[in-house]
């Protein structure tokens, strides 16, 4: 993955070319990269010169960042702009020179609030709270289990800002496995010192955040060191809170003696969020980015993405910059254009000739049959099914369709469409045909 400053370097010289060297000098050469994470990065304004920077990216530069980003980055990157504190708090000094771990920070964006509470994950959430109200005593340690992207490393840190928010003082520490991993070997190699210090890290905290341990399987050394780390954390009453992508006595070669220490506290499981949920994620999304988007539009893309939120998230982000930079509207169609690319993937490769064929045989008709010219009357029904999938499946034009389907104009493959619409809006059984021929074209009968 790319670095913060890499980025940030090769969107400077995107500004430079389209803004010329005054712009450029004033509102985008002050600014500094502190922190870059998958949807964001948070760029730091001389505390000085701020009102006038920040009020210029608002008005214009923000939206050419995200822009540029995508080119670079391939994905949707908000900038936050925040002002550079003058006094240097010493605390966070302190911490700094301590820490090992790079990136090791809480994301503030991982927060309850932000949490859509679901089925899947209302369980591991009740208990998140419980632990975040009253560490070291209800339930340590805390370990949350579950597929890829299902918000287990959010719920761990939402636990994090919490506790962070409710008592300043506290020492919160979240690490990677594969950080805390690599900070022992490291301690390991530079000597005596480092390895005190390396302790102090990881054993004087009032919360631990451990993420991902299942990539300490088969690693004995760090898997001994960090039952010592355990031990001495919880007979002082301090909490420990894990992440794994499954149960521990599923994990090959973790120690039992890690395996039962976990068991003395609670494990639990966060599963796929159901539809309801999806909807409510997109629909904070949009919230949060002050867009409005119609409903039916939210539920094609959470119906289209069921088993992964962060996916689901990127999906999002993917249409709001259609919205944004291509000036696309907030319609069914738009959606498809994105979930289009990503049918691709999932089935059978969704192409006017997979739909024609599937329709045809539906209808007990030839595919020769929907590009000819008769028009009788189920037949006629048929090729309007046909057009109206291809239009919502694929990201065939207008005039690409009528082609398609015998050189028709594109107004009436436009009828066609119109036609459809509104027969699956007025009539239910019409709507679950479509559905299911849809299902059909996707995935075989
Ligand atoms: P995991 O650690 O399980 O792989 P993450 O915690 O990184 O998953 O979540 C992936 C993305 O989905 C993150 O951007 C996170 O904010 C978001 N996310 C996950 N669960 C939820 C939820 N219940 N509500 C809102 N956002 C969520
Ligand atoms: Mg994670």
């Amino acid at each position: 993955p790319i670095t913060k400053e890499e980025l940030w370097n090769q969107i400077k010289a995107k500004f430079y070319q389209e803004i010329g060297p005054v712009s450029f000098d004033t509102y985008i050469e002050p600014l500094s990269p502190v922190t870059l994470t998958e949807s964001s990065i948070i760029l730091e304004v001389p505390a000085d010169e701020s009102t006038d920077i920040i009020d210029n990216w608002n008005k214009s530069y923000a939206m050419s960042f995200v822009q540029y980003a995508m080119e670079i980055a391939e994905g949707f990157i908000k900038p936050e702009l925040r002002v550079a504190q003058t006094l240097t708090k010493p605390a966070q000094v302190l911490n700094d020179n301590l820490s090992f771990t790079r990136e090791s920070d809480l994301n503030e964006n991982f927060t309850f609030d932000k949490f859509v509470v679901g089925t899947g994950n209302e369980n591991a959430y009740a208990i998140a709270r419980a632990v975040a109200e009253d560490p070291g005593r209800v339930y340590n340690p805390y370990l949350i289990y579950g597929g890829v992207g299902l918000g287990k490393t959010h719920l761990m840190q939402a636990i994090g800002n919490a506790y962070s928010k409710t008592t300043p003082s506290a020492r919160i520490k979240y690490a990677t496995a594969e950080d805390f991993l690599n900070d022992f070997t490291e301690s390991l190699r530079a000597g005596e010192g480092a390895t005190a210090a390396f302790k102090k890290e990881y054993r004087t905290v009032d919360l631990l955040l451990i993420d991902d341990i299942q990539f300490w399987s088969g690693k004995e050394k760090v898997q001994e060191e960090f039952f010592n780390t355990f031990n001495v954390l919880t007979k002082t009453g301090k909490q420990i809170i894990m992440t794994s992508d499954k149960l521990p006595t599923e994990i090959v070669d973790l120690q039992s003696r890690l395996t039962s220490r976990f068991e003395a506290g609670i494990s639990m499981d966060i599963q796929k969020p159901d539809l309801p949920t999806r909807v409510a994620i997109l629909k904070n999304l949009a919230e949060t980015d002050n867009l409005t988007i119609p409903n039916d539009v939210l539920e094609l893309i959470a119906d289209k993405i069921d088993s992964n939120i962060r996916t689901l998230e990127g999906t999002f982000h993917r249409f709001e910059a259609m919205l944004r930079f291509r000036n696309k509207p907030a319609t069914k169609e738009t959606a498809q254009q994105i979930l289009g690319d990503l049918n691709i993937n999932q089935g059978f490769k969704i192409t006017v000739e997979r739909i024609q064929q599937v329709v045809a045989d539906y209808y007990m008709q030839t595919i020769a049959d929907l590009k000819s010219t008769s028009r009788k009357k189920d037949l006629v029904t048929a090729r309007h099914v046909a057009m109206y999938l291809t239009r919502t499946l694929t990201n065939e034009s207008l005039p690409d369709i009528g082609r398609a389907f015998g050189g028709r104009d594109h107004s009436s493959v436009l009828h066609a469409t119109n036609k459809i619409t509104e027969k699956a809006e007025s009539d239910a059984r019409t709507k679950e045909m479509l559905d299911a021929l849809t299902d059909e074209i996707k995935n075989g009968k």
